[in-house]
């Protein structure tokens, strides 16, 4: 095995092939512009709800694409709806709406489909 210099902790390795993508492919069907996301964290970096919480709206989004979906639904609650990720960020990714359509996905009443 190549040697890189580094290692991934098991805690935070995940088998994409087995996780349920359902949910994350029908949200990059919902905000197209979320395909553009680079990772950079400017939308963490300028968060209203950061300033007051441990809210991370660039894990929650990351965790959510890669179908992890626990928890999510109480992060999400900490986003006040500002707006000001979707200004800044760089790739034109609509934040707010990513973030509405992660809510909807979210509630049980989409459990199913
Ligand atoms: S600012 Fe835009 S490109 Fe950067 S991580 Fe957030 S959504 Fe992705
Ligand atoms: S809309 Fe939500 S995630 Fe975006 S900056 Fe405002 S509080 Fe943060």
């Amino acid at each position: 095995m190549t040697n890189f210099g580094f290692t991934i902790k098991k805690t935070r390795s995940f088998n994409l092939s087995q996780a349920d993508m359902r949910k994350a492919n029908e949200l990059l069907r919902e905000v197209p512009s979320y395909r553009k996301c680079i990772g950079c964290g400017g939308c963490a970096a300028t968060c209203s709800a950061r300033q007051f919480t441990d809210f991370d709206i660039r894990k929650v989004h990351n965790t959510f694409r890669r179908g992890q979906y626990e928890k999510l639904s109480e992060e999400l609650r900490k986003c006040m709806l500002c707006g000001k990720c979707t200004l800044v960020c760089p790739r034109g990714v609509n934040l707010r709406s990513l973030i509405i359509n992660m809510r909807q996905l979210l509630t049980p009443s989409n459990e199913t489909f």
